[in-house]
């Protein structure tokens, strides 16, 4: 055996370790919540680990993979292209207009969009490729303006929703938020579950909560998330804050 494929297969170890950690958690807050375990989705945040731990993910049985750059994630998207099961790629980055078209190329769900002329020019993108794009609206959880996050005022989402849900080539599923940190996290999703109550007025199938992440999964639980984003409880310490 070369040594590439003993410290491959350590890493394997390490992170089926981590996994089911994380799985246990995952299900602990959903019995704590009285919710069915399967009601809620892991997606893993792979961004700056490398394209052989999405397949070490996939082979642990991880269908949802999210990435916050584009470049980063179209390579490793195309790397990944031909396996089975398909992954399936969250973009949960910002996204500028210009990079929206190569986007729609690679991401099967964006998760941060949280304004028309984003959603447009992804539409756009996605009318090119031929392909259908499953969008997220991020509302912004930040108790103020100065928020570097993004994300739509609660207030502005059900105008929103109607719009890009008019847009060719997108499907509006739901709402993705980042709690502030520092911050109560069950203050910020207490936040989202409303919106998600206000969005479903206006579009009643698009049910989707992304919320949780390594620190506070089980507080988004508890307030309805069908999605959380995990990545340092699972893959461990990123070298680059992404
Ligand atoms: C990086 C990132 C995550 C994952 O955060 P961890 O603390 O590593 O679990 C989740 N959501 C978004 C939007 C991120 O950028």
């Amino acid at each position: 055996m070369s040594v590439d494929s003993r410290s491959e297969l350590d890493r394997a170890a390490e992170i089926a370790a981590s996994l089911s950690e994380v799985r246990a958690r995952i299900d602990r807050a959903c019995a704590a919540a009285d919710r069915p375990p399967d009601s809620v989705t892991l997606v893993v945040v792979t961004k700056t680990f490398p394209t052989t731990d999405i397949g070490i993910l996939q082979h642990l049985g991880c269908s949802d993979v999210a990435e916050n750059k584009d470049q980063e994630a179209r390579l490793k998207a195309v790397e990944l292209s031909h396996a089975t099961p398909a992954l399936c790629w969250h973009m949960i980055g910002q996204v500028q207009r210009n990079k929206a078209r190569s986007v729609a190329a690679w991401a099967d769900v964006v998760e941060s969009v949280d304004r028309l002329s984003l959603a447009e020019a992804l539409s756009a993108g996605a009318v090119t490729a031929n392909r259908r794009l499953d969008i997220l609206l991020q509302i912004s959880l930040d108790p103020d303006d100065a928020d570097g996050r993004g994300g739509v005022r609660a207030i502005e989402l059900p105008d929103l929703a109607a719009r890009v849900s008019a847009l060719p080539g997108l499907t509006v599923r739901g709402i993705m938020g980042i709690a502030p940190y520092p911050g109560d996290p069950d203050v910020a999703f207490n936040l989202l579950e409303s919106a998600s109550l206000q969005l479903r007025t206006v579009l009643p199938d698009a049910d989707r909560i992304s919320a949780g992440m390594s620190g506070d999964l089980e507080a988004a639980v508890r307030h309805g998330a069908t999605h959380v984003r995990i990545g340092g409880a699972i893959l461990g310490k990123r070298a680059i804050v992404g």
